[in-house]
């Protein structure tokens, strides 16, 4: 089997905890199965950035000792490519723009395609991609099977913004094709964006990719780890502990206090999928 699997954080704030369960079991099951991990920055969402995040982040992957197989990319340094796929889309008659305004969309969360049919002219408009009245199925390894109709939950979803901001599944798409990614491994927050991902790879033509959606860690209050509720920062300085709990609240037998390279080795030799607890939620809490 061919894997190539990835770990895709976005610098909104510092990694914290569930951050590195995700890198963990990516990292885990991309060499459990003899393949190629890598690491790529999302940063498209420029006015979201949060400062001195992204060096965080590669700090992190540094004192954790991850061992990226490829050179990291930045979004930020790709936007040329997603333009020209916006362009594809075009010529596909899949894409039109938008000119409703956040006012106008209202509380609605389902757009109605009020735009879908008026020829509106793209610059600075919003950019949507049509959906069908479709179900989209996929299999999800820890999650099992979801369905989901786009048209239905979602309608047709924006893929640019207005301010000239590419949409994260844009981008994740693209990359994920161009990178030649099979394995997708990410927390369960991701899990109801997956369904708009494979719709715009199909309409795209690209390989369709094995999901895993991880349970979420929780803090003390029973909220998911976030940057939105202040999750904290992963302290470099006490990496192996906290690749320990990491390692431990992902199901897996403990691996003994080292370098994080030797933990990581170990966790890699001990990784087992069907020991990962199922569900959305982790019910410990964790820092
Ligand atoms: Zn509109």
């Amino acid at each position: 089997m061919s894997y190539i699997g990835r770990f895709a954080p976005s610098p909104t704030g510092p990694l914290h905890f569930g951050s590195l369960l995700t890198a963990v079991a990516s990292y885990c099951d991309t060499k459990a199965n003899h393949g190629k991990w890598l690491v790529r920055i999302e940063d498209t969402d420029i006015p979201r950035i949060y400062p001195n995040s992204e060096t965080h982040i590669l700090s992190c992957i540094d004192a954790f000792q991850f061992e990226p197989d490829a050179e990291i990319i930045f979004q930020k340094d790709r936007l040329a490519i997603y333009e020209q796929v916006l362009d594809q889309l075009k010529q596909q008659h899949a894409i039109y723009a938008c000119q409703c305004t956040r006012k106008m969309l209202g509380s609605n969360h389902i757009y109605a395609g009020t735009c879908r049919d008026l020829n509106l002219d793209f610059a600075e408009q919003a950019i949507r991609l049509k959906v069908d009245d479709l179900l989209i199925c996929f299999e999800d390894r820890l999650q099992g099977r979801q369905c989901s109709n786009l048209k239905d939950d979602l309608g047709d979803f924006v893929l640019k913004r207005r301010d000239g901001i590419i949409s994260y599944q844009l981008a994740v798409v693209v990359d994920d094709y161009l990178q030649g990614i099979t394995h997708v491994v990410r927390g369960a927050d991701l899990l109801d964006n997956t369904a708009r991902q494979i719709w715009l790879g199909s309409i795209l033509n690209y390989p369709s990719l094995s999901y895993m959606h991880l349970p979420l860690a929780m803090n003390g209050q029973g909220q998911k780890l976030s940057k939105q509720n202040l999750a904290q920062a992963l302290d470099v300085s006490k990496a192996s502990e906290l690749l320990q709990q990491a390692i431990l609240a992902l199901g897996q037998p403990n691996v003994e206090l080292n370098q994080p390279r030797i933990m990581l080795q170990q966790a890699v030799q001990q990784w087992d999928v069907n020991l990962i607890p199922k569900g959305i939620h982790l019910t410990g809490s964790y820092l």
